[in-house]
Protein backbone atom coordinates (compact mmCIF):
# COMPACT_ATOMS: atom_id res chain seq x y z
CA UNK A 1 0.00 0.00 0.00
CA UNK A 2 1.50 3.14 -0.44
CA UNK A 3 1.76 6.58 1.28
CA UNK A 4 0.01 8.27 -0.70
CA UNK A 5 -3.63 9.88 -0.11
CA UNK A 6 -6.16 11.09 -1.97
CA UNK A 7 -5.95 14.97 -2.29
CA UNK A 8 -10.38 15.22 -1.68
CA UNK A 9 -10.93 13.41 0.83
CA UNK A 10 -7.53 11.81 1.95
CA UNK A 11 -8.38 8.07 1.09
CA UNK A 12 -5.05 5.99 0.88
CA UNK A 13 -6.56 3.39 -1.69
CA UNK A 14 -3.64 1.75 -4.53
CA UNK A 15 -5.82 3.33 -7.40
CA UNK A 16 -5.10 6.41 -6.82
CA UNK A 17 -5.15 8.61 -10.29
CA UNK A 18 -4.22 12.08 -11.62
CA UNK A 19 -6.64 14.47 -13.01
CA UNK A 20 -5.36 16.97 -15.53
CA UNK A 21 -7.07 20.06 -15.98
CA UNK A 22 -6.43 22.91 -18.51
CA UNK A 23 -8.57 25.73 -20.13
CA UNK A 24 -5.66 28.34 -20.69
CA UNK A 25 -6.37 29.98 -17.41
CA UNK A 26 -4.73 30.54 -14.45
CA UNK A 27 -7.24 27.56 -12.51
CA UNK A 28 -5.29 28.61 -8.96
CA UNK A 29 -7.62 31.12 -9.19
CA UNK A 30 -9.64 28.31 -7.94
CA UNK A 31 -7.66 28.02 -4.41
CA UNK A 32 -7.51 23.93 -4.75
CA UNK A 33 -4.67 22.09 -3.88
CA UNK A 34 -3.43 21.63 -7.50
CA UNK A 35 -0.31 20.47 -8.74
CA UNK A 36 1.02 22.45 -11.86
CA UNK A 37 2.78 20.13 -14.52
CA UNK A 38 3.91 20.87 -18.01
CA UNK A 39 2.86 18.06 -20.55
CA UNK A 40 4.39 18.50 -24.00
CA UNK A 41 0.90 17.43 -26.83
CA UNK A 42 1.67 16.55 -30.52
CA UNK A 43 -1.07 18.15 -32.22
CA UNK A 44 -1.66 18.88 -36.28
CA UNK A 45 1.98 17.76 -36.76
CA UNK A 46 3.45 20.03 -34.13
CA UNK A 47 4.58 19.97 -30.52
CA UNK A 48 2.69 22.08 -27.81
CA UNK A 49 3.56 22.51 -23.88
CA UNK A 50 1.23 23.18 -21.66
CA UNK A 51 0.42 23.82 -18.33
CA UNK A 52 -2.02 21.28 -16.70
CA UNK A 53 -3.37 21.66 -13.14
CA UNK A 54 -3.11 18.04 -11.48
CA UNK A 55 -4.86 16.44 -8.53
CA UNK A 56 -4.56 12.86 -7.34
CA UNK A 57 -7.25 11.40 -6.36
CA UNK A 58 -9.22 7.94 -5.29
CA UNK A 59 -12.07 5.87 -7.62
CA UNK A 60 -15.13 7.63 -5.82
CA UNK A 61 -13.51 11.21 -5.81
CA UNK A 62 -12.92 10.36 -10.14
CA UNK A 63 -16.51 9.33 -10.23
CA UNK A 64 -17.80 12.33 -8.79
CA UNK A 65 -15.66 14.82 -10.46
CA UNK A 66 -17.11 12.77 -14.13
CA UNK A 67 -20.97 13.51 -12.06
CA UNK A 68 -20.19 17.11 -11.40
CA UNK A 69 -18.42 17.63 -15.21
CA UNK A 70 -21.49 15.88 -16.22
CA UNK A 71 -24.05 18.04 -14.41
CA UNK A 72 -21.91 21.33 -15.15
CA UNK A 73 -22.04 20.80 -19.06
CA UNK A 74 -26.01 19.77 -18.65
CA UNK A 75 -27.36 22.55 -16.54
CA UNK A 76 -25.88 25.74 -18.38
CA UNK A 77 -26.02 28.57 -15.75
CA UNK A 78 -28.06 31.20 -17.53
CA UNK A 79 -26.80 34.64 -17.24
CA UNK A 80 -28.53 37.21 -14.85
CA UNK A 81 -28.50 40.78 -15.16
CA UNK A 82 -28.39 42.74 -11.78
CA UNK A 83 -28.73 46.06 -12.93
CA UNK A 84 -26.47 47.18 -10.93
CA UNK A 85 -23.93 48.05 -13.38
CA UNK A 86 -21.37 46.23 -11.16
CA UNK A 87 -19.34 43.83 -12.53
CA UNK A 88 -16.56 41.62 -11.29
CA UNK A 89 -14.67 39.20 -12.71
CA UNK A 90 -14.86 35.62 -11.68
CA UNK A 91 -12.99 32.36 -12.42
CA UNK A 92 -12.16 34.44 -15.45
CA UNK A 93 -15.52 35.61 -16.61
CA UNK A 94 -16.81 39.34 -16.25
CA UNK A 95 -20.21 38.62 -13.92
CA UNK A 96 -22.60 42.03 -12.80
CA UNK A 97 -23.66 41.23 -8.93
CA UNK A 98 -25.60 43.09 -6.72
CA UNK A 99 -23.84 45.54 -4.33
CA UNK A 100 -24.55 43.25 -0.97
CA UNK A 101 -22.44 40.59 -3.05
CA UNK A 102 -19.70 42.93 -3.96
CA UNK A 103 -19.57 43.99 -0.52
CA UNK A 104 -19.51 40.40 0.90
CA UNK A 105 -16.82 39.57 -2.22
CA UNK A 106 -14.42 42.25 -1.06
CA UNK A 107 -14.51 41.59 2.81
CA UNK A 108 -13.98 37.82 2.23
CA UNK A 109 -10.88 38.72 0.22
CA UNK A 110 -9.60 41.37 2.48
CA UNK A 111 -9.36 38.89 5.06
CA UNK A 112 -5.64 39.39 5.80
CA UNK A 113 -6.62 43.43 6.04
CA UNK A 114 -8.47 44.48 9.07
CA UNK A 115 -9.26 48.28 8.32
CA UNK A 116 -10.45 47.02 4.38
CA UNK A 117 -12.52 44.05 6.18
CA UNK A 118 -13.91 46.68 8.59
CA UNK A 119 -14.52 48.88 5.80
CA UNK A 120 -16.46 46.54 3.95
CA UNK A 121 -18.55 45.13 6.75
CA UNK A 122 -19.30 48.46 7.73
CA UNK A 123 -20.73 49.19 3.84
CA UNK A 124 -22.68 45.82 3.87
CA UNK A 125 -24.32 46.53 7.52
CA UNK A 126 -25.35 49.75 6.39
CA UNK A 127 -26.89 48.58 3.11
CA UNK A 128 -28.45 46.33 5.04
CA UNK A 129 -30.03 48.83 7.12
CA UNK A 130 -31.36 51.10 3.68
CA UNK A 131 -33.42 47.51 2.71
ZN1 LIG B 1 -10.95 10.59 -2.65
Amino acid sequence: MTEEKCQRCGDDEDDLRTLWHACLYAMNEMDLPFKEQLLMLHVDASNITNNFYTLRVCKKCRSDWMIAIKNWFENPIPQEEKGTGIYIREFGAVKEVTQEEFYLRQAKKSKNDALDREYYASALGSLKEDI
